[in-house]
């Protein structure tokens, strides 16, 4: 008996947005906000995001991480920091049995300001990133809500993005879904009148809601195509 799909079965995929979908945000003292983690002790997984990898993957789905890191454009972010958060989340799904497949992130930001005040000094911020900082500011098309990062990543993996899913907590992860072509399940715990706001906006209603990742497993159990 084997469980192996046909060959000409097409890819597909379940692209996962990061912060506050995989891991927890972080409060961040400096703003009073909820905030991306930037250092790896910071990072905490959401309740059954382990689980959930696990399941996608068990449907045959790709599990795609995309994520906006604008710190690396406003020099709020290292490079290396963002790579020590990314080796700490993986080592969490680790011990949870559960990986990504491929994990991608957008590192621009329209202007590059912090719009709030700098938590790491100024000096600290100069050639961090090899003079990158000045090349991820401005205009591009994988910032979410654009839907670059998922169209990349479905011609890289051959994904057929009708065939997959975007799972997020935010309106633009959504919106970069639907602009895909891919189908959508928000993942929030708004009520749904509070939700209702943003889905007049454009691309802005997803498929489904989801109250945590539990319940969005099964809704792309039960509505596989
Ligand atoms: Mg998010
Ligand atoms: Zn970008």
């Amino acid at each position: 008996m084997s469980n192996r799909k046909p060959l000409s079965a097409p890819r597909k995929a379940v692209f996962i947005d990061r912060d506050g979908t995989l891991n927890e945000m972080v409060y961040d003292e400096t703003h009073g906000l909820m905030d991306s983690p930037r250092r790896p002790e910071q990072v905490r997984l959401m309740p059954h995001a382990a689980e959930f990898l696990r399941g996608v993957k068990a449907l045959g789905y790709l599990a795609i991480v995309v994520t906006n890191q604008p710190g690396l454009a406003k020099g709020t972010l290292s490079e290396r920091e963002l790579r020590s958060v990314h080796a700490r989340l993986a080592k969490l799904l680790k011990a949870g049995g559960a990986a990504w497949d491929d994990l991608r992130y957008c590192p621009h930001h329209p202007t590059g300001a912090p719009g709030l005040p700098a938590i790491v000094p100024t000096s600290r911020r100069v050639g961090t990133t090899a003079g990158g900082l000045r090349n991820y500011i401005g205009p591009c098309d994988c910032r979410k809500p654009k839907p670059g990062l998922l169209l990349r990543a479905a011609e890289d993996f051959a994904v057929d993005l009708r065939a997959s899913w975007m799972v997020g907590d935010g309106l633009i992860d959504v919106q970069a879904g639907r602009r895909a072509g891919c189908r959508s399940i928000l993942f929030t715990t708004l009520k749904v009148r509070q939700a209702e706001r943003f889905f007049e906006l454009e691309k802005g209603c997803p498929d489904y809601i989801a109250p945590d990742l539990n319940a969005a497993l099964a809704i792309i159990r039960k509505n596989a195509p």
